[in-house]
């Protein structure tokens, strides 16, 4: 069986994003605890920020993903593609807290808005698209 090939997120991450000076009024937050890791939201995202990571205790056959909320431009296209709805629409100013609070699994731990003390730290996963991205 071809192994998986996994690497850390300081290897693999993108250089860190600015903080956008003007925020959407709403940004997509994922309930990681229902995403079941299909990646379906990725080939949408104009933006390219939603990340895929291991799972709960790094167990490379689940995974899960994240999105920096710095880079969203709250688009809502996630929302409108993801086949389990996990993803939703939170208002700029809750939206920090909301993803805390939905967030098992981080690669994201260095954000100010994702410290949270009992976030696992997770590993990025090469982004794969299996096709073109479909013209919006
Ligand atoms: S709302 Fe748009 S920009 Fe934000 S994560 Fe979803 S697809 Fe990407
Ligand atoms: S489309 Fe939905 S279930 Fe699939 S990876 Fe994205 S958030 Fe998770």
């Amino acid at each position: 069986m071809p192994e998986i090939e996994v690497r850390t997120h300081q290897a693999a991450m993108p250089p860190a994003a600015p903080a956008k000076k003007k925020r959407p009024k709403e940004l997509a937050v994922v309930n990681q605890s229902a995403c079941t890791g299909c990646e379906v939201c990725l080939e949408f995202c104009p933006v390219d920020c939603i990340y895929v990571i291991a799972g709960p205790e790094h167990d490379p056959r689940k995974k899960l993903v994240e999105i920096d909320l710095d880079v969203c431009i709250g688009c809502k296209l996630c929302v409108k593609y993801c086949p389990w709805e996990t993803i939703s629409m939170i208002p700029t100013d809750k939206a920090f807290d909301v993803a805390r609070e939905w967030t098992q699994t981080t690669v994201l731990p260095e954000k100010e808005w994702m410290q949270r003390e009992n976030a696992e730290v997770g590993k990025f996963f090469p982004t794969v698209f299996y096709g073109k991205k479909p013209e919006l």
